[in-house]
């Protein structure tokens, strides 16, 4: 193979729209998993001044403020300004390729206007498949199963097929996510966090070669929880863990909560959520409940944790200091008893290497931008300490924008 205008390293939404933007080229995609597609499974996308806002007659100029009031701390403010003030141009980018969204824009909390689209039907079928079929229909290179192992010399070293290929470049582009699933590396870096689930099949290999390339590792102990029950219906209940006690107040924010679940995991305790006929009608889907006709049935150490509890409603007090004024919160004394358990997942690392607008990798002893290695999506790291949800999966967009527009310069 003569050398190669750009090797994009990662299948997933950043890889595929970066490589449907340079498919004219001589460019190679390589994915190490069977299929392309990367974590999409559910995946909104959040754009301010969209046709879709326009549409809805709403005018957004808080796209930048909601992204930095989120995440004051340690985020790149240069990169969530360009975030924002390219959002819409993603969004007709990805229509141009043939990705389709619903009409109805969501309004999600902590974003001041509603932003978020959704897929169409779903992020497989709406949003990956559309980017995949462009690419073969532009008879573009794809490699599946095929993993980049070194990066030396404008000379990447990918596995494949049990040989080691040794491919000349121009440019890299690394879209190759997270870290999450890495345990052992999630574990030097934030220890708790090594108790949470994750959906995320990525680990920190990619990462470990751009290290090596002189990239410099930003926020690798922040790490962004999730629960896969809505964390809303907590405060209608009760979490105990295996002991059958409480431990927290149920209506603290998503990271308190999860740090508090996750240090009861630590000292091998499970934790579950316990809702009475009442609390069990702010949830739509109860499947993984299961129920009980008294709290005897469940355990009868839970009486006192209850009578605790409820005891604490009348008086208006919360032994863990949780809001007792909102009168949608009641004593849990209706039966039918219901549990489930919960987790804490760990989906998307916020931590990654720093890049600029260009998505340029930094050099550690110049700090100046390293011109042909590009890192994008979740490899990167704008967002600090928190995201604003919706915001990774455009900045793959953007961010892929921009540095194609780079290479192509
Ligand atoms: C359950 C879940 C729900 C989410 N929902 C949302 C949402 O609603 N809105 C939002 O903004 N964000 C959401 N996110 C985050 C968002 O999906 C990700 O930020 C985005 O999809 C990341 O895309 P990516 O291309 O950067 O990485 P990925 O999708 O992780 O793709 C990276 C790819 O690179 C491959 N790869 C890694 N290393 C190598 C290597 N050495 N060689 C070859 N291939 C390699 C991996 O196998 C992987 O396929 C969600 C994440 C999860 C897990």
């Amino acid at each position: 193979m003569n050398e190669l205008f750009c090797l994009i390293v990662g299948g997933g939404l950043s890889g595929l729209v970066l490589a449907n933007l340079l498919a004219d080229k001589n460019i190679l995609l390589i994915e190490q998993d069977e299929q392309l597609g990367g974590v999409a499974s559910y995946m909104n996308f959040a754009a301010s001044n969209t046709s879709f806002q326009a549409f809805a007659n709403i005018k957004d100029d808080k796209f930048y403020e909601d992204l930095i009031s989120y995440s004051p701390n340690y985020s790149d403010f240069s990169m969530l300004k360009v975030l924002s003030d390219n959002s819409s141009h993603a969004i007709e980018l990805l229509q141009s390729f043939g990705v389709e969204f619903e009409l109805g824009i969501k309004s999600s909390f902590n974003h001041q206007i509603p932003r978020e689209l959704s897929p169409l039907k779903d992020a497989k079928q709406s949003v990956i498949n559309p980017l995949i079929n462009r690419l073969i229909s532009k008879n573009v290179n794809i490699l599946t199963k095929a993993k980049l192992l070194d990066f030396k010399d404008n000379t990447a070293s990918i596995l494949y097929k049990d040989k080691i290929l040794k491919i000349k470049l121009k440019n890299i582009a690394f879209c190759t996510g997270g870290f999450a699933n890495d345990k052992d590396f999630i574990k030097i870096h934030y220890p708790l966090a090594f108790y949470a689930k994750t959906l995320s099949k990525n680990n920190a290999n990619s990462l470990k070669i751009m290290l090596k390339n002189n990239a410099i590792p930003t926020q690798l102990s922040l790490m962004r929880f999730a629960f896969i029950l809505p964390m809303e219906i907590f405060k209608y209940g009760i979490l105990i863990n295996s002991d059958f006690v409480r431990f927290v107040s149920e209506d603290k924010q998503r990271q308190e909560l999860a740090i508090a679940i996750l240090n009861e995991f630590k000292q091998g305790k499970k934790v579950k959520l316990l809702l009475d006929n009442h609390g069990i009608n702010y949830i739509n889907n109860i499947s993984n409940f299961k129920k009980y006709y008294s709290l005897k049935d469940i355990d009868k150490r839970l009486i006192d944790t209850v009578n605790d509890y409820n005891l604490g409603i009348t008086n208006k007090i919360d032994n863990f200091g949780k809001n007792l004024n909102n009168i949608a919160i009641k004593k849990i004394k209706e039966s039918l008893f219901y549990l489930c358990d919960v987790d804490v997942y760990l989906n998307y690392t916020l931590g990654g290497v720093k890049s600029n607008t260009n998505a340029q990798i930094i050099d550690i002893n110049t700090n100046k931008a390293i011109d042909n290695i590009f890192v994008i999506g979740e490899a990167s790291a704008m967002f600090g300490e928190a995201r604003l949800s919706g915001a990774a999966s455009t900045a793959c967009v953007v961010f892929a924008m921009n540095a194609a527009r780079y290479m192509l310069k």
